[in-house]
């Protein structure tokens, strides 16, 4: 598996571009052009989704009109909040964003299991605390963290739905992980 790192023109926040095999999946989604440019024409399978917030989620729509048998990987909440301008704080920038195609969500859950080709699969971690859609994923030994643990920074936990000691308890889980794994996380720190 190669890993490209994106680092999108919003908040600095990643997109991770995944290339197995023939195919590619994505880590969140954000600018869509350089996502473009290094897949190449590959098939793109997958989304798998850190959290909703809108830094993460902003370019799905544009991309799923190109791609329409992506899927989006996320929990109930991130579904809710893929779908309300307010709950992804969309509404507080220039462009509200509401996911045009909630038929295309899986909502996966804690010990969940997603088959990326054969034999390769990403383990999803259930990291609420930044907030409830947060979603780690496990990939060999690369952890895909979002805003749950961002290297040198303190995870934010007072927007909506924060909850500080839940983001201590998914941070205490991550670090256990870090020690063993490259960690990826949800923003580019200078
Ligand atoms: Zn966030």
């Amino acid at each position: 598996m190669l890993i490209h790192n994106i680092v999108n023109t919003f908040f600095c926040s990643c997109t991770y571009v995944l290339t197995v095999d023939d195919s590619s999946w994505l880590i969140d989604c954000g600018d869509v052009e350089p996502i473009l440019s290094v897949i190449k024409g590959k098939n793109l399978i997958g989304v798998l989704l850190t959290h909703a917030h809108f830094d993460h989620i902003y370019g799905l729509n544009k991309l799923l009109k190109l791609f329409p048998n992506t899927l989006v990987y996320t929990n109930e909440c991130g579904k809710e909040t893929l779908l309300d301008v307010r709950k992804n704080m969309s509404l507080y920038h220039e462009t509200p964003f509401v996911f045009e195609f909630p038929e295309d969500i899986r909502i996966v859950n804690d010990g969940d299991e997603i088959e990326l080709s054969d034999g390769l699969k990403a383990k999803v971690m259930a990291t609420p605390g930044h907030h409830p859609s947060c979603l780690t994923y496990i990939i060999n030994d690369a952890i895909f963290t979002g805003d749950s643990y961002i290297p040198g920074t303190k995870v934010v936990t007072n927007l909506p739905k924060g909850n500080r000691k839940l983001a201590q308890e998914s941070l205490d889980k991550i670090m256990q992980l870090a020690k063993e794994c490259t960690v990826y996380s949800g923003h580019h720190v200078e």
